[in-house]
């Protein structure tokens, strides 16, 4: 069968099953040959190993993850794809494709169901518009993943590996640091999809820590103190949390007293040592 980074092979395949890319669902489609092997063997893509994919599109990452892998179960939410991947997947056995949205789905029970006694990673060329709300999904629903290998925007990616307390960071950044640790791998440019996107990508990797390291007492308050804050970040934090918490501003000023900040600090500016000092006293005041 002709690999499907070939440019001819993939516009017939499309056009014979009568498939068009839809923009509003982020399909770009990997065509340059070195990107999903490179992606299989950094994310995991081993024996002992089964791997979640989100967003098969017509199958290039898929295959090279199911040669590498166990086992691969990937969800994927365009049902006009289904044809074309019962095509060019059917050598393998080892995967297994459900339709459905990534967003709404249980993929805590998918991994229970598909890969007992498996090491599990997620590997995966993310559709972009959900980049950020999947990202945090996956990482609050505390999926047993040892990796999350994805595909993202660029300046997702530097958002993504920011420090905390940057200007480049955000709440995904927060939450990335909160469960494990971001590094980019490589880039990969426009040129490399088909359709071509209007930006740069790059392929980073979350590993998370095995355990909470951050003693954070009531994460409800912890996330919800960093989403108001980012959703506001170019205010006075302690004006935004008041707001937030239903807090007087006075009181929230002894708040941050109690926590050691001054009340005019921005939240890009705190640590997470800070950020998880100032959760506590906030959650004691709103208690
Ligand atoms: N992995 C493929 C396709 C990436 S494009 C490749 O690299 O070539 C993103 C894919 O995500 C598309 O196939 C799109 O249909 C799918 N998708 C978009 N929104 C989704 C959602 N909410 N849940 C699951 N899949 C989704």
């Amino acid at each position: 069968m002709p690999e499907l980074t070939d440019l001819n092979y993939l516009r017939e395949v499309m056009s014979r099953n009568g498939f068009q890319t839809s923009k509003s669902l982020g399909q770009n489609f990997i065509i340059n040959p070195s990107v999903c092997p490179k992606m299989a063997e950094l994310g995991n893509a081993k024996a002992g190993f089964g791997i979640l994919e989100i967003g098969t599109g017509v199958g290039v990452l898929t295959k090279e993850l199911a040669k590498r892998a166990d086992k691969v179960a990937a969800v994927e939410l365009d049902q006009k794809l289904f044809p074309i991947l019962e095509e060019t997947l059917s050598e393998f056995e080892n995967i297994r494709i459900i339709h459905g949205d990534a967003m709404k789905y249980d993929l805590k029970k998918l991994i229970a169901e598909e890969f007992q006694n498996m090491d599990v990673a997620v590997c995966a060329n993310l559709p972009y518009y959900i980049t950020s709300p999947l990202i945090m999904k996956l990482l609050e629903e505390k999926l047993p993943v040892k990796t999350i290998t994805v595909m993202v925007q660029k300046e997702a990616a530097q958002r993504l590996c920011a420090p905390v307390g940057s200007r480049e960071s955000g709440a995904v950044t927060v939450a990335v640091a909160y469960y494990g640790k971001a590094v980019k791998l490589f880039d990969v440019s426009r040129g490399s999809f088909y359709p071509a996107p209007n930006v740069d990508s790059a392929v980073i990797q979350i590993e998370r820590y095995p355990e909470n390291i951050w003693e954070v007492q009531n994460e409800t308050v912890f996330f919800r103190m960093v989403r108001a804050g980012f959703s506001q970040r170019r205010k006075q934090l302690s004006g935004v949390l008041a707001g937030a918490f239903g807090i007087s501003k006075a009181e929230m000023k002894e708040v941050f007293a109690q926590a050691g900040l001054s009340p005019s600090v921005r939240i890009e500016a705190l640590t997470m040592q800070e950020l998880v000092r100032l959760s506590h006293a906030v959650a004691a005041a709103s208690a």
